[in-house]
C-alpha cells in the first residue's frame, strides 16, 4: 500500500563505487508503503501508518494524502477492526496516518514503540510528530525493549541506527525493514550511506547483521521506500 515521490537519488545517499551503482536509475522513485497483516487467529496487525492527510506533519514534503484507509476499506478493513499498529519508527513518512485531525485513525488498535525511540523523540526538542502524533496516541501505545512478540506468529526487533529506537517486524522467513534498507543498492553495499540516518555507523552495521540474517535464511524483506514491495535475498 503507498504513494511516491521522485527524487535525484544522489540527494540523499553517498558512497560506493561505479559497480555498486552500476544499472541503477539516477531518480528515485520514493514509495510510501504500510504493510497489512492478517494473523490466522487475531485481529490484523498495520506495520506504518504512513504519510497520512492534508496538514499531517509529512505534508510539508511529502504527497499527500496518502492511500491507506481508502486501501484498507478495499481489502475490506475497517479502521477499528485493526488490533496492533507497529511505527518502525517516528518519522513523519511512517507515523503521521496513525492521528487523523488529532484523533486517532486506528482506536481500537494498540500501537507499538520501542522505549529508545519514544525516549529519543520526547528529548529531541520540538517536533510535530511528538506533538501531533505521539500526544493524541496517549493511552494506545504499548513501549516495548528490544525483541517483543506482538501478534500470534508477528515479532518486532530492535534495529537502531536510522533512528535510536527504530525497529524492524519479523513473519517467519519475511522482515518488513522499515528505514534499515531505503533503495536496492544497499543491497549491494550495505555501507552506501543514506543522508537521514541519524545515526550512519550504527545504521549501516545493523544493516549488514539484518541483511547477513535474511540472506542466511534464505528470507524475503519488505520495504517502505523501495520500487517493489517484497525482495528475496539468498
Ligand atoms: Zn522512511
Amino acid at each position: 500500500m503507498g504513494e511516491s515521490l521522485r527524487r535525484p537519488v544522489r540527494e540523499t545517499l553517498s558512497g560506493g563505487s561505479p559497480e555498486d551503482w552500476a544499472g541503477m536509475s539516477d531518480e528515485w522513485v520514493l514509495h510510501f508503503r504500510c504493510y497489512l497483516l492478517r494473523p490466522r487467529t487475531g485481529r490484523p496487525v498495520l506495520v506504518d501508518t504512513g504519510i497520512g492527510a492534508p496538514g499531517s506533519p509529512a505534508s510539508t514534503w511529502a504527497p499527500v494524502p496518502g492511500g491507506l484507509l481508502g486501501e484498507l476499506a478495499a481489502a475490506g478493513v475497517a479502521p477499528e477492526d485493526i488490533g496492533t499498529v507497529v511505527l518502525t519508527h517516528l518519522h513523519s513518512d511512517h507515523a503521521s496516518g496513525a492521528v487523523t485531525d488529532g484523533v486517532p485513525a486506528f482506536p481500537n488498535a494498540r500501537h507499538v514503540l520501542q522505549r529508545a525511540e519514544v525516549d529519543w523523540i520526547e528529548n529531541a526538542g520540538p517536533n510535530p510528530v511528538l506533538d501531533r502524533i505521539l500526544r493524541p496516541l496517549t493511552g494506545l501505545v504499548d513501549v516495548v525493549d528490544g525483541d517483543a512478540a506482538v501478534a500470534p506468529g508477528v515479532r518486532v526487533a530492535l534495529a537502531p541506527g536510522h533512528t535510536p529506537g527504530h525497529q524492524v517486524v519479523e513473519i517467519g522467513p519475511l522482515t518488513l525493514t522499515g528505514d534499515v534498507v531505503l533503495h536496492p543498492v544497499q543491497l549491494v553495499n550495505p555501507a552506501i550511506r543514506y543522508a537521514h540516518d541519524l545515526d550512519p555507523e550504527v545504521a549501516v552495521a545493523t544493516r549488514l547483521a539484518l541483511l547477513d540474517r535474511v540472506r542466511g535464511q534464505g528470507g524475503m524483506i519488505g520495504t517502505a521506500h523501495f520500487p517493489d514491495s517484497f525482495t528475496e535475498l539468498s
